[in-house]
C-alpha cells in the first residue's frame, strides 16, 4: 500500500498533522500506544484521540492489556489493511467524481478573474456587479480556462491511477483471504473425515469386542435362539396349510353324510313300502 495515500486519508478523516502516525503503524502489529506517542511526539491523550476517530472509521483495531505493575489498561494497535484500502478507495473515486465536476464546469462556463485581487468568479456574479471587482472596483476579466482544465484533467489521470492501484491491491488481499478461508476450509474438513474415520472404527471396534465378549459368556444362546425362532415360523406354516384344507374336507364329508342318509332314509321306505 502506498503509505502517502494513506497518510493524506488519515489527515482527512482524523485533521491535519495526524497522517505521520501512518508511519508507526505500517507493515506492524498490536504497536503499543505509548510508543506511538513518543515516535510522534504527541501526548498519549492526542495519540488516542487520533487513534479512537480513525477506530470510529474502522481503519485500526485494538488489543488492550493490564500493565500488571501500573494496574491500568494499555492499548495496542494495528491497521486493518482491508478497511484502509476500501476507504481509499472510495475518498479516490470521490475525488475523480468531484474533479470532473471542475473540468465540466471549466470547459462548460466562463469564469472572471480581477488580477489586482487574485480573485475569480463565475459569470452570475461577475454580471452581478457590473463585471467591476466587489473588493477594489477593477474592471473583471476573462479568465483563461485551459490552465485550469489542463491541471483538473492531470489531477484526474493521476487519481485515477492511484486508484487501480488501490483497486488491484484490494483485489490481491481480497484473494489471499479467500485463499487461506479456503485452505482452513479444507484442512477443517480433512480433519472432520478423518474423526469421523476413527470414530467410525472405534464403533466398529467395540462393536466387535462386545459380540465375543457375549460369544465367550454363553456360546450357544445366539445360535438356539436362532433356531427356536425359525421353527416356529415353519410351525406356522404347516398349521395354517393343514386347517383350511380340514375344514373345507370336513363340510364336503357332512354333506355326502347327510346326502347318504337321506338315500336310505329313502331306500328304508321304499324296502317298507315294499314289504307292505
Ligand atoms: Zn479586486
Amino acid at each position: 500500500m502506498q503509505v502517502k495515500l494513506l497518510q493524506d486519508l488519515v489527515e482527512e478523516l482524523a485533521g491535519a498533522e495526524t497522517g505521520r502516525i501512518v508511519d508507526t503503524l505500517f507493515g506492524k502489529k498490536d504497536v503499543n500506544e505509548f510508543l506511538i506517542a513518543k515516535k510522534m511526539e504527541l501526548t498519549i491523550n492526542q495519540v488516542r484521540n487520533i487513534l479512537y476517530k480513525l477506530s470510529a472509521e474502522g481503519l485500526v483495531s485494538f488489543i488492550r492489556k493490564k500493565d500488571k505493575r501500573k494496574g491500568w489498561y494499555i492499548y495496542y494497535w494495528t491497521l486493518k489493511s482491508e478497511k484502509c484500502l476500501e476507504k481509499l478507495q472510495q475518498s479516490l473515486q470521490k475525488k475523480i467524481n468531484d474533479l470532473n465536476a471542475i473540468l465540466n464546469s471549466r470547459e462548460t462556463k466562463r469564469f472572471y478573474i480581477c488580477h489586482q485581487c487574485d480573485i475569480e468568479v463565475t459569470e452570475e456574479k461577475a454580471l452581478e456587479h457590473g463585471f467591476t471587482c466587489e473588493e477594489c472596483a477593477e474592471v473583471y476579466e476573462l479568465s483563461d480556462n485551459s490552465k485550469s482544465i489542463r491541471d483538473t484533467k492531470a489531477k484526474i489521470t493521476k487519481t485515477g491511477k492511484d486508484l487501480t492501484l488501490i483497486e488491484s491491491e484490494l483485489e490481491e488481499l481480497r484473494e489471499k483471504d479467500r485463499k487461506r478461508r479456503a485452505r482452513a476450509d479444507k484442512k477443517l474438513a480433512k480433519e472432520e473425515a478423518a474423526r469421523k474415520e476413527l470414530l467410525k472404527k472405534a464403533r466398529a471396534a467395540a462393536r466387535a469386542k462386545l459380540k465375543a465378549e457375549e460369544e465367550k459368556k454363553n456360546p450357544k444362546k445366539k445360535v438356539m435362539k436362532k433356531k427356536v425362532a425359525k421353527k416356529k415360523v415353519v410351525k406356522k406354516k404347516v398349521a395354517k396349510k393343514k386347517k383350511k384344507p380340514v375344514k373345507k374336507k370336513v363340510a364336503k364329508k357332512k354333506v355326502v353324510k347327510k346326502k347318504s342318509s337321506l338315500a336310505s332314509k329313502l331306500k328304508k321306505k321304499l324296502s317298507k313300502k315294499k314289504k307292505k
